[in-house]
């Protein structure tokens, strides 16, 4: 029966990763197994940077943003020679396996450690829900719901002086937090990284809506797909006659309080994750799959191509902007 194991959040860090965290924690307590927080990560690994885990402090940690325990990057950890200063860190605690809540990258590096004789499971832990076995990550509602308060209130201004805007969320090569936010606001231009527009025709859809005398007007797009959105801003002002204000949300996206639907996918798929533990498994990662939650492999997990969104995409273009009619 395994005795002692640890947990870190890895990569970007999302809202809800502290909700996973605790549930390691109580759970694993409560099935007698001592728990370990790794601070920052990889990093924290191989700097030793281990703690025992303080049953108090992962109860008053569930409805906090961010990650309390920390998070970094580490690019070196794919190096063999790293990687063993961190068994060795972990067999100085006798620490046997690990709980990891990251991206994709982190479980290449949880694969590693498995590999290596330290079982890991994984968690999807990211607001870009680009984890492609999982229909939804941890952190992903609550960056949702806030990107949709931001487009809501921006909405009230574009209309109220007969404006338009575009807005860029992010997303990480996946147009999820777009679309979904797109459906969830009634945005009249959808442009995602699954299912793109040109500029030209972003200006040539607004001037369209303009020529329908609509009174404001919404651009969603997802980041890092145009050089410049302010520049767009200008080319879509310049045809369609609306002044136009690009707004780039930026990290406001990644912070707050995780929702109750971040925080059940987080405690529900902990304990799951500390369940695979305890039957001794390790290089397996815990993903959604509809209502129920699986463990996969993760060497099979990272091969699974993404889904194609764009035709639920076209439908809400469909939906949302009555001009293409
Ligand atoms: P995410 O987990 O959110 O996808 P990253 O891609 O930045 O974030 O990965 C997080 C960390 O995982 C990296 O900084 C690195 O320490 C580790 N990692 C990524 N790729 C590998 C790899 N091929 N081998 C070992 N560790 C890796």
């Amino acid at each position: 029966m395994i005795k002692k194991i640890g947990v870190l959040t890895s990569g970007g860090d999302a809202p809800g990763m502290n909700a996973a965290v605790s549930a390691v924690i109580r759970y694993a307590s409560s099935n007698k197994i001592e728990v370990f927080v790794i601070k920052d990560g990889y990093k924290g690994l191989i700097n030793d940077w281990i703690e025992q885990a303080d049953i108090n402090y992962a109860q008053n940690i569930i409805a906090l943003g961010g990650t309390a325990i920390g998070s970094a990057r580490l690019p070196e950890f794919a190096d063999i020679k790293v990687r063993e200063k961190a068994v060795a860190n972990l067999k100085k605690h006798a620490i046997e396996a690990l709980v990891v809540i990251g991206g994709d990258g982190s479980y290449m590096g949880a694969q590693r450690l498995t590999e290596m004789g330290i079982n890991c499971v994984g968690l999807p832990g990211t607001i870009d829900n680009d984890i492609v076995s999982s229909d939804y990550t941890i952190g992903f509602d609550t960056a949702l719901n806030t990107i949709v308060q931001a487009i809501d209130k921006i909405r009230d201004t574009m209309q109220s002086h007969n404006r338009a805007a575009v807005i860029e969320v992010m997303g990480n090569q996946c147009g999820d937090l777009a679309l979904y936010a797109s459906i969830a606001t009634g945005a009249d231009v959808i442009s995602t990284s699954e299912s793109k527009l040109t500029e030209q025709e972003i200006v040539d859809q607004v001037t369209a809506i303009a020529k329908t005398g609509k009174r404001s007007v919404v651009v969603v797009v997802s980041e890092k797909m145009y050089p410049d959105v302010h520049a767009l801003a200008e080319k879509v002002e310049a045809s369609s006659g609306y002044v136009t204000r690009a707004t780039v949300l930026g990290h406001i996206q990644r912070g707050g309080s995780p929702s109750a639907m971040d925080r059940h996918l987080a405690v529900t798929s902990a304990m799951f994750a500390v369940d695979q533990i305890i039957a001794g498994k390790g290089g397996l990662y815990i993903g959604l799959d509809g209502t129920k939650l699986v463990a996969r492999d993760i060497n099979s997990t990272l091969n699974m191509p993404r889904k194609d969104k764009t035709e639920e995409t076209n439908k809400i273009r469909f939906l949302n902007a009555q001009f293409l009619k």
